[in-house]
């Protein structure tokens, strides 16, 4: 059996065309969704991510309001741009792009993003309203993983799934969302034993480790859905080039055995941007009061 493609590009760029929709339609009725998005330092990826981020926003209609600060900032000086963007009415979503520098408390930071403009859903109070199933904002990363494996399987009710890696941005908001699905879900982490049979009994694995190919091919059930989060660059070839980015998943093996796969790049890392751009919009619409795509937090 060969497995199905599962374009995480397509789907991104579709989700990204309704979000840019409803951005002109806000926009007639006076409201102009508006993302904050705040780059502390010189991390190279970090600016790479930011630049990702900003130009898909501008392009679906979302202005951008761009605050690069030198990595030098104090946590009270990031805390006074924090608070000054909750207080503004105009700012519907706030992006504070981590990781941050060393001097800074990322944790303190993320807790003084208001709750309600926490378009990346780090927020203590969202990832309680996601457990309690509260309407909240979702981590674009599992959420983006969600609306992946929605399209491919419909209906997830009573699937096992698997999700590999128990971090509070991918793991465990994907366990929760994929509770919420009614499916019977295992979390898997650094000090599981025999990883290898639990994947093999999943219809669904999601793999969010950061280690390069480490799901065998031969671990995955036949037909499952297999969704690779991770993003690992291998050492570099002896010429010099790195040989591209590679997933959690060893690609090639799962295509033989599974449903359906997400390459890396291609799968999920669009889908995480896409997201990001609709919880912004979903933030926007709560400002005209005016209601948006509920049923995907
Ligand atoms: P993390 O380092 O915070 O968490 C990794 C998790 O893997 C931990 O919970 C750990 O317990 C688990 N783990 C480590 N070794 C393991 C092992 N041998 N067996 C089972 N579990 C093991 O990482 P993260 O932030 O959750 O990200 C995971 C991966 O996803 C990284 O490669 C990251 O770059 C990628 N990522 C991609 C996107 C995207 O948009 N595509 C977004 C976020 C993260």
């Amino acid at each position: 059996m060969i497995g199905q493609l599962i374009d995480g590009t397509a789907i991104a760029a579709k989700l990204r065309a309704e979000v840019a929709i409803s951005a002109t339609a806000l926009r007639e009725r006076g409201i102009a969704p508006t993302l904050a998005v705040v780059l502390v330092g010189d991390d190279p990826a970090s600016a790479v991510y930011v630049k990702a981020k900003t130009k898909a926003a501008r392009e679906a209609n979302v202005d951008v309001r761009d605050h690069k600060l030198p990595a030098t900032t104090s946590q009270a000086e990031l805390m006074a741009l924090v608070a000054q963007l909750n207080a503004d009415p105009a700012v519907d979503g706030i992006l504070v792009q981590l990781p941050l520098p060393d001097h800074i408390d990322e944790r303190v930071v993320t807790t003084r993003i208001d709750p309600d403009k926490d378009v990346d859903g780090f927020h203590p109070v969202n990832a309680g309203r996601l457990a309690t199933g509260l309407y909240g904002f979702v981590p674009c990363t599992p959420l983006g993983c969600l609306m992946l494996l929605k399209d491919q399987l419909g209906d997830l009710a009573g699937l096992d799934a698997v999700v590999i890696g128990r971090s509070n941005i991918v793991g465990k908001p994907m366990a929760q969302l994929l509770i919420k699905e009614s499916c019977t879900v295992t979390v898997a982490h650094s000090r599981t034993k025999d990883l290898s049979s639990l994947v093999r009994r999943a219809d669904i694995v999601v793999a969010a480790v950061g280690r390069p190919e480490m799901i065998k091919g031969d671990w995955i059930k036949p037909g499952a859905t297999v969704i690779d989060v991770g993003i690992n660059r291998p050492t570099p070839l002896a010429d010099g080039s790195n040989g591209g980015l590679v997933g959690d998943v060893d690609f090639a093996g799962a295509m033989q055995v599974a449903g359906a796969v997400t390459p890396v790049p291609g799968g999920v890392g669009p889908m995480t941007i896409a997201c990001l751009l609709r919880n912004t919009l979903v933030s926007a619409h709560r400002r005209a009061r005016v209601s948006y795509d509920k049923d995907a937090m």
